[in-house]
């Protein structure tokens, strides 16, 4: 069975089709400036290209896609079933559900909730099933995972009656990560994943750290959208929202500006002044500027808090996992992270965490609690789930 991975944003769409027979990638790519000029960039095992080509719209992408796939692949190219990437699923969708008209509308309300992705997500889905209309189309969501959160986890203070009116509460995201990770550090340690307590720290340029519990999402630091908890590369993490009232006023700021502000100009680039980047940032405090100094601490600062708080959730862990673009490659900052959990009993092989490669416990083998690191494959776990 051959299966094709989606996720569409508002100017890009990048496509994995893996043969799950043995989960196999044949082929990846990203299809990027949609709608300002086009270029198409793919690769097959040690093979790779890039092409300039128009591209006015999504259903434009989508055909050079499957031109590409034809052309590379032949007969091989033929779909069995296409994964969707859809970051919110709402109240609903606890699960990954296959796409049906009234599931599209469901995406397409919950933009309410996700008005970053969700659109460029349903707009994903109408061009794929325009262009693929004899097979499944699966929709895998990112909140998914955390749908397992006790109440008392995932209600925000305001008056009951708004949350459940308009189903403001906390949902997390990166779930297809955490899940992913969190079955890998099982297997790393040997254990059950139904047995073990698991903190999976999700640390790229969307963060969020999850407690696992016996295999489920008990609390995750992102809230009903993926703005709330650790800084990120862009984004601001938790606020006092009265700061919100504080910058509208005083800044004359209306509600655009102010989501444009706390999306795409806060976090480690608004903290820093320098970039969004961690590696930048890094480098930028090695050269000793305060403010790159700033959001590194602040990063590393964030994300021992929540380990902490999911330690006294969990009454306990037996794992931490570190994951994404900043968790698998910044040794440095892993260090900084475990250096302060000596009271739990953490011990870093400090090798194999400064010199080891993929997947692998970093933790030394006297240490009370494992810490691994795992280099996610979201794209995977969307295909694992639409063949489910
Ligand atoms: P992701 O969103 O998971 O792709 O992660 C992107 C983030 O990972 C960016 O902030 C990158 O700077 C960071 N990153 C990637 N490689 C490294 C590295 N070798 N050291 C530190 N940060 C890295």
């Amino acid at each position: 069975m051959r299966v094709l991975v989606l996720n569409a944003g508002s100017s890009s769409l990048k496509f994995n089709l893996f043969e799950m027979a043995d989960e196999s990638l044949i082929l990846e790519g990203l299809v990027e400036r949609i709608g300002v000029d086009g270029r198409l960039a793919w690769s097959v095992g040690a093979e790779s290209g890039v092409q300039e080509v128009q591209l006015p719209d999504h259903a434009a992408a989508l055909a050079a896609m499957i031109e590409l796939l034809e052309a590379r692949l032949g007969s091989g190219a033929r779909i069995h079933a296409v994964g969707h990437r859809v970051v919110h699923g709402g109240p609903k969708y606890g699960e990954s559900t296959l796409i049906t008209p009234e599931v599209l509308a469901d995406i397409e309300a919950y933009a309410l909730y996700a008005p970053l992705h969700n659109p460029n997500n349903a707009l994903g889905i109408r061009v794929a099933k325009a262009a693929l209309p004899d097979v499944p189309h699966i929709a895998v969501f990112d909140t998914a995972f955390h749908h397992t959160m006790p109440e008392h986890a995932r209600t925000y203070g305001i008056p009951y009656e708004l949350s459940m009116k308009y189903g403001i509460r906390r949902y997390g995201f990166h779930g297809s990560s955490h899940a992913y990770v969190a079955a890998r550090t099982a297997i790393l340690v040997a254990r059950p994943l139904r047995s073990l307590k698991l903190i999976t720290c999700h640390i790229g340029n969307g963060t969020s750290v999850c407690a696992v519990r016996y295999g489920h999402s008990m609390d995750t630091s992102m809230g009903m959208t993926p703005l709330q908890g650790v800084i990120m590369g862009t984004r601001c993490g938790t606020l006092d929202p009265s700061i919100v009232d504080l910058l509208i006023d005083k800044e004359h700021l209306d509600y655009q500006a102010i989501t444009e502000l706390l999306n795409k100009k806060s976090g480690l680039l608004g903290i820093s002044g320098v970039s969004s980047d961690f590696r930048e940032i890094e480098a930028a405090a090695d050269a000793g500027i305060p403010r790159a100094i700033l959001a590194r601490d602040i990063l590393t600062y964030d994300v021992r808090k929540f380990i902490g708080s999911y330690v006294s959730v969990m009454d306990g862990v037996d794992a931490i996992t570190f994951t994404a673009g900043i968790g698998t490659h910044s040794s440095r900052l892993r260090a900084e992270v475990c250096r302060h959990l000596t009271y739990l009993g953490v011990k870093l092989d400090e090798t194999s965490n400064r010199d080891g490669q993929g997947e692998r416990l970093i933790s030394a083998a006297d240490s009370r609690i494992a810490v691994a690191v795992v280099p996610t494959h979201e794209e995977l776990m969307i295909a694992r789930e639409t063949v489910r």
